[in-house]
């Protein structure tokens, strides 16, 4: 049995504006295995975003226990990749430009890291839009530059943090398609925050449930469903059961 790549027990966040003070997660514990695409659901303001920036190494947990990388050395500016709600993409840089930021960062050698952006953009269907400019990308398609910036340095972990949310529906199916087939070719471990309990169920191989603000830990479970995954999977029953085992968890039941 490998130790898993990342260990939450019993994680607490509190914000601290002046002398008023706000308990963002309460009380967070879940694991998670290397190669594990694990969605993290729960409703907005319920911390989850907390959860990813202290995976991240942005913010430190006031109380718990956080392990990252289990017996190895993990140094988040290197092991992590982020994609956020929005594609944050610079304007003033192209789009392969944009993909090599991570790379310019951690200062990788240009020439590699230049062919590897290249394979990421085809990985992600953008060859051929490597010499355009932000502007010139519809939103799905920004987003997916911003998913091939996030693996351009190869990190071990990808934190997403509702990075569809801002897309109508139909470009949010094919992008969670997308997302799978990228998660499939390239093996790494992701972690997926969403709002939405059908977005969760049928990305996730694990399944993380938060509560309402501050964040409890509702419960953690793997997504039986199997790989890979259609659209025609979310009319299943087996599909139906586990959103509404999420509802009932969230008490919308
Ligand atoms: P989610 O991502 O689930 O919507 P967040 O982790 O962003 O939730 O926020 C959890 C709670 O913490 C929210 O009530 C939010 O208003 C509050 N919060 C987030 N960031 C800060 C901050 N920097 N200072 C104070 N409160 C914050
Ligand atoms: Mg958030």
């Amino acid at each position: 049995m490998t130790s898993p790549l990342i260990e939450l027990r019993n994680v607490r966040k509190v914000y601290r504006t002046g002398s008023r003070e706000f308990v963002a997660v309460s009380d967070v514990t879940f694991d998670v295995v290397e190669g594990d695409l694990v969605s993290l659901v729960g409703p907005s303001g319920c911390g989850k975003t907390t959860v990813l920036k202290i995976l991240a190494d942005l913010h430190k947990a006031d109380d718990g226990v956080v392990k990252i990388g289990g017996t190895s050395g993990f140094e988040p500016g290197r092991d992590v990749g982020m994609v956020f709600q929005q594609a944050l993409l610079l304007k003033w840089r192209t789009i392969l430009d944009n993909v090599l930021l991570p790379a310019d960062i951690l200062g990788l050698p240009r020439k590699a890291a230049r062919a590897r952006a290249r394979d990421l953009l085809a990985m992600v269907g953008l060859s051929g839009f490597e010499e355009k400019y932000p502007y010139e990308l519809s939103g799905g398609m920004q987003q997916r530059a911003a998913i091939a910036r996030a693996l351009v340095h190869d990190p071990k972990l990808i934190l997403m943090d509702e990075p569809f949310g801002a897309l109508d529906a139909l470009t949010r199916e094919k992008m969670n398609l997308e997302m799978l087939r990228i998660w499939e070719e390239s093996r790494k471990t992701i972690i997926f925050v969403t709002h939405s309990i059908q977005e969760a169920v049928f990305l996730g191989s694990r399944c993380v449930v938060l509560t309402a603000g501050p964040a409890r830990m509702a419960d953690t479970f793997t997504i039986d469903l199997p790989f890979p995954r259609t659209l025609d999977m979310k009319t299943a029953d087996e599909f139906g059961a586990y959103t509404r085992r999420i509802y009932r968890l969230l008490g919308m039941d």
